[in-house]
């Protein structure tokens, strides 16, 4: 196993991409801790689904936009397992709405949570990835609308844009302490969150593979297997890369 006995945090792990990585983890023998919202029965669900599969993880509840959370959960995790391996930001929200139609409400809650929320367990884990351990790695997810316009998230293309960015500084001043940081960038990935997105397309007939080089939507594994390469010794010499995991999307060719 790639991971043996190393302790990892996915905040947004029960339900979608995060499920997906907490799985993906636990498979490759790391003791995995995630943070949800409000869903329980979907933590305690993947608790149990990893359990019978031979592994540990094990949910804990927290807002990630909420300042205090961070701190809270990753004492927690300290607490249980006095390491902490692995962090994985993927806890995501959108409020797509034109800007015009945008409130003010709208823009704090994406940024609160995609960009606040990775600020704070970034900065929760760096005492002790930097100075007790030397070691660590952090994945944060981003989007491929960080860089590739949607009209009506304006909000969200600033989170995903800033966590990039944020993501690249980071990886340059922990590189010498040993913390390799880096951020993957979905595509189009079959989750609840799409799940809007997908209803509209297929109420007009539009076929949303057409658009994807490799002709399907993704995967919360395509996804995983990626982070999981990057907390891997494999990606030792790997830090401040955004590494886009997209079929082929953000290519922009015109469908044939
Ligand atoms: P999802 O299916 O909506 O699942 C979101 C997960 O995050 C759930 O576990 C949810 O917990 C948790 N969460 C949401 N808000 C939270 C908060 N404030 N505090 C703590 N946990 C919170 O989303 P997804 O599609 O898997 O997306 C995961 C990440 O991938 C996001 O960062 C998203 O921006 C990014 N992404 C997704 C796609 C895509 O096509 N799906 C594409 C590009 C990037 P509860 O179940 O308890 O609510």
């Amino acid at each position: 196993m790639l991971l043996n006995d190393q302790i990892a945090l996915v905040t947004g792990g029960s339900r979608g991409i995060g499920k997906g990585i907490v799985l993906a983890l636990a498979r490759e023998g790391a003791k995995v801790a995630f943070v949800y919202h409000s869903n329980t029965d979907a933590a305690t669900a993947l608790e149990q689904e990893v359990a019978a599969a031979g592994g540990v993880a094990k949910g804990i509840q927290a807002d990630v936009a909420d300042p205090k959370a961070a701190d809270a959960v990753v004492q927690t995790v300290l607490a249980e397992h006095g390491r902490l391996d692995i962090l994985v930001n993927n806890a995501g929200v959108i409020r797509d709405t034109l800007f015009l139609k945008m409130s003010a409400a709208d823009w704090d809650t994406v940024i609160g949570t995609n960009l606040n929320g990775t600020f704070a367990f970034c900065k929760a884990v760096s005492q002790q990835m930097a100075f007790k351990q030397r070691s660590g790695r952090i994945v944060n997810v981003s989007s491929v609308a960080a860089e590739f316009v949607n009209k009506g998230q304006a909000n969200y293309a600033a989170s995903k844009g800033a966590v990039n960015s944020f993501t690249r500084v980071l990886a340059a001043e922990l590189g010498a302490r040993n913390v390799l940081v880096n951020a993957v960038a979905p595509g189009f990935i079959t989750t609840d969150m799409t799940a809007v997105v997908r209803g509209k397309a297929q109420a007009v007939g539009m076929d949303l593979e057409k658009q994807i080089p490799v002709k399907r939507l993704g995967t919360p594994e395509d996804i995983a297997a990626v982070v999981v390469f990057l907390c891997s010794p494999a990606a030792a010499y790997v830090t401040g890369q955004v590494i886009t995991v997209d079929g082929g999307l953000s290519l922009g060719a015109v469908s044939g």
